[in-house]
């Protein structure tokens, strides 16, 4: 078997299958490539992760905490070994099933006697690798800014046979495709992240393909630390009073984070929304919970707002709200809750 072929493939929900993908080609000639997040996908800055193995030897599961630990230091997250029943990472270790994870809080959108992440092998940063996803990370290769041209053909070649044998739309999905430029942020090339695909020439036209890395680079770490992932400033939650007159706030970085907090003393329907004309994206955790994602939504408010309608029970919910994308950018906005 090819070392190459053992490659990573990103899980996607259901609801995330049916959207429209967009496919872009920038043909950048330097062949650029960066890491890059889904934004939409981050935990909570500051969040607690739990993780719980369903299976695996002591020696598998020693291994993936060991890597998962890589990202620690960098990014403001903790991950706690508990096994908690509930937990937000749940790893299995099927060697048939390949390597993948889902991507941040798309965990949460798995059943809880599923798993969110499969170690099929161990390979040198394999674990490290996917818990980049488990923390917002997507492949580099996927890059609308980067320039990779692919010899079609051949990827859908190789990887139609075993041990893929994915389809033609998996081959599509998971490698040539780019993502939309609005649902990710990059940083600078960066030929040594571990998010990076280890292709061969073959695969493109540049004849120059991938290596295969199996530590965190400099810029892996820089970028997880940095304002646009989980900076190591402490997020305060602003109090929100239910029926109260609308909070104003502001977005003044990109890829800055706000966020909020409310609560719920008689069960019932709230709508959270936004108001003015940043355009934002919320999400909705809780009760008593930052991790437990209820609700995300872009522009179902008026306008570029953002507007979520939910029965809720008693409890404390968090309403965290980041700017949908650079172009649109920054800029003042509020927030209100209803019931
Ligand atoms: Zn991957």
């Amino acid at each position: 078997m090819n070392e190459y072929l053992k490659i990573c493939h990103d899980r996607l929900l259901p609801q995330n299958l049916a959207l429209p993908h967009h496919t872009m080609h920038s043909g950048r000639p330097d062949g650029v490539q960066e890491a890059i997040i889904v934004f939409r996908k981050l935990w909570v800055n500051g969040s607690k992760l739990r993780v719980r193995f369903m299976g695996g030897t002591s020696a598998q599961q020693a291994k993936a905490e060991e890597q998962a630990k890589w990202w620690i230091p960098h990014a403001n997250l903790t991950f706690e070994f508990n096994n908690a029943p509930d937990a937000e990472i749940r790893i299995a270790f099927d060697s048939s099933d390949g390597a993948w994870s889902y991507i941040g809080t798309d965990c949460q959108g798995i059943p809880r006697d599923q798993p969110t992440m499969n170690l099929g092998f161990l390979d040198g940063g394999t674990a490290g690798h996917e818990f980049g996803h488990a923390i917002g990370l997507a492949h580099e290769h996927q890059n609308p800014d980067g320039g990779i041209v692919w010899n079609e053909e051949v990827v859908i070649r190789d990887l139609s046979g075993p041990p893929n044998n994915w389809t033609e739309d998996q081959i599509r999905h998971n490698v040539l495709e780019k993502y939309a430029a609005d649902q990710i942020r990059g940083t600078k090339f960066d030929p040594d992240s571990i998010m990076l695909y280890f292709f061969p020439g073959t695969w493109v036209k540049s004849g120059i393909g991938t290596k295969q890395n199996d530590v965190l680079s400099d810029l892996d770490k820089a970028f997880i630390a940095s304002e646009k992932a989980y900076p190591r400033t402490p997020v305060q939650a602003v109090e929100l009073g239910i029926n109260a007159a609308p909070t104003s706030a502001s977005i003044g970085k990109p890829g800055e984070e706000d966020l909020f907090k409310f609560t719920v003393t008689s069960a019932g329907r709230h709508v959270i929304q936004t108001g003015g004309q940043t355009d934002v994206v919320m999400k909705l955790f809780g009760p008593n919970s930052q991790t437990s994602l209820l609700a995300e939504d872009d522009d179902g408010g008026v306008g570029l707002n953002a507007r979520i309608a939910a029965d809720l029970i008693p409890g404390q919910y968090f309403a965290q709200i980041r700017h949908f994308n650079k172009a649109r950018g920054t800029g003042s906005y509020s927030i209100k809750v209803n019931r």
